[in-house]
């Protein structure tokens, strides 16, 4: 059962403050600008105050808030959009003046356009002499950012981060930029946000930073995010202060996780936390089956996989992943095993690489049952925990003949044990007693012997009607272990209760066979 999409009911909507991000070439200011946003604001009437990064902070004036995310640059920004996550309404593209744009700039421009978010450059270092904004200008118009002021429709702001001037003017141009652009969501509805950090620390458990989309977050909220779920024990804003509620573009601390989600993962306030629990089990369970496919895929095409499962009728597979130090080692191993042959059991190598066995094969070994070979290779330690926990069976090896010999009695422990039966005495039912527990046949032994460890079946007009083991063996009325020929018994196995005169016990033993591949 997966999430729904909401209908956005249009008449609900309210505007909400924009989402900012701070793009540009290095040096330009980009960090200095957002100190300067971020300073401004004012705690509890005592200015600075005490600030924790929370990935994103907002800031207000004349009752208008604006929402700036605190990594500067396209990394971040594209690292979300790879994973779906658009949480950025407008860029402040920063140029300094005195510099002009760059070749981050311009791969900043690329990135805005591929993403169709507002650009609104600021000059900054106006205060320098060697600033030129009419150059910058000049650039921005070549590279279709006409400026407005020259018949253009990109909003242009002049600022200094060092001095501090322009920067109420940037402020009313992002709010101008975000009215044009309509910004606007529904505050009542379940809440939806966007991961923008997320961490664990000790004692307080993982943690996320979100950028609440739409509807309000309470503290209580049950959500699911990503494969994570949880319940918001409490929502912690950028000056760490609690708060109840969060609205749209709020950005928050959310505590109260079950794991750590991934950042770009969208957060979607559920019914219940028992109803989280279940979707993020069955997503889980999902993205153990997808990692699993493509490996297949990779090895072999469907139609020679069906062939070959034709040709190998039910025959076992023991999967394997193997990881070596070298890649000569690596082909020796996989030649070798490959000249294992048997007509029952097949070796799959599901995975196979050059280095120290991974968290990643670990989980791939869990999803698919299959065994880890290590030869002349370690176990990374964060492999080990996930190895303990799912209990994966992990072979190392430096000897080429070892790992084979382990390998052979692994596929023969996969195989069914093969047994022989050994017939080892025949009964025939003279009477049939009826006792408060049951019937019970009684037989005389005419021929080898009855042992109460055995198993025995009913034969009638030689066709056997049932088999099973001895619950009852007696001679007279004490139990018995064993019946030699000749001698009379009562006899009654598992829950037959329906012996007939003339019928035959053949009793038999099952001999464990050596298995061979
Ligand atoms: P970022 O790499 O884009 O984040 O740039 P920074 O904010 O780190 O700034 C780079 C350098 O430029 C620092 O030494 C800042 O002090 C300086 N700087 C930033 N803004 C201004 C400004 O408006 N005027 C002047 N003169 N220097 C600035």
């Amino acid at each position: 059962e997966e999430v729904e999409e909401e209908e956005v009911e249009e008449d609900k909507l309210q505007d909400r403050p924009p989402v900012v991000t701070f793009m540009g070439h290095v040096d330009h200011g980009k960090t200095s600008l957002l100190d300067s946003f971020r300073g401004s604001r004012v705690v509890n009437g005592e200015a600075g105050g005490i600030t924790q990064h929370v990935g994103a902070y907002q800031v207000e004036k004349n009752g208008k808030a604006v929402t700036f995310i605190d990594t500067p640059g396209h990394a971040a920004f594209s690292e979300m959009r790879a994973r779906g996550a658009n949480v950025t309404d407008i860029v402040v593209l920063v140029v300094a003046a005195d510099d002009g744009l760059m070749p981050t700039t311009y791969e900043a421009i690329d990135h805005c356009r591929a993403a169709d978010v507002s650009i609104i450059v600021a000059i900054n270092k106006v205060d320098l002499d060697r600033a030129d904004v009419n150059k910058v200008k000049g650039q921005l118009q070549e590279n279709d950012l006409s400026p407005e002021d020259w018949g253009g429709s990109t909003l242009c702001v002049e600022v200094s981060a060092k001095e501090g001037t322009g920067l109420d003017d940037l402020f009313e141009t992002i709010l101008l930029q975000a009215e044009i652009m309509e910004l606007k969501a529904n505050s009542d509805g379940p809440a939806r946000a966007t991961i923008i950090e997320a961490r664990s620390e000790a004692g307080k458990g993982p943690s996320a930073i979100g950028i609440v989309q739409s509807g309000t977050m309470n503290v209580g909220t049950a959500f699911i995010c990503g494969n994570q779920y949880g319940k918001a024990k409490a929502l912690i804003n950028d000056l760490g202060e609690r708060l109840k509620t969060a609205g749209p573009a709020t950005p928050v601390e959310i505590v109260g996780f079950s794991g750590v989600p991934n950042v770009g993962d969208e957060l979607i306030e559920m019914d219940s936390e028992r109803k989280a629990k279940k979707l993020s089990s069955e997503r889980l369970d999902q993205e153990r089956r997808e990692q699993l496919s493509p490996q297949k895929e990779e090895s072999k095409s469907a139609l020679e996989t069906l062939f070959a499962n034709i040709e190998e009728g039910n025959k076992k597979v023991l999967k394997l992943i193997v990881k070596a130090d070298v890649q000569g080692s690596l082909q020796a191993i996989e030649n070798s095993l490959s000249e294992i042959e048997s007509a029952k059991i097949s070796l799959e190598i599901i995975r196979k690489g050059v280095g120290p066995v991974t968290e990643a094969d670990g989980l791939l070994a869990t999803a698919s049952d299959a065994i880890l070979i290590g030869f002349n290779t370690k176990v990374e330690s964060k492999a080990q925990a996930l190895i303990k926990r799912e209990g994966v069976q992990v072979k190392l090896f430096s000897v080429i003949y070892e790992l084979l010999d382990q390998v052979k009695e692994a596929m023969i422990g996969e195989l069914d044990p093969e047994t022989r039966e050994n017939i080892i005495g025949h009964a025939k039912v003279l009477e049939v007693f009826k006792l408060s527990s049951g019937k019970v046949g009684g037989c005389m032994v005419t021929d080898g012997r009855l042992a109460r460890t055995a198993r025995a079946r009913v034969i009638r007009d030689g066709v056997p009607v049932y088999d099973g083991g001895f619950s009852t063996l007696r001679r007279f009325k004490d139990d018995v272990k064993e019946v030699k020929n000749g001698l009379e018994c009562g006899v009654k196995l598992g829950k037959f209760n329906d012996y007939l005169k003339d019928d035959v016990i053949e009793c038999y033993e099952l001999e464990k066979l050596d298995l061979e591949l």
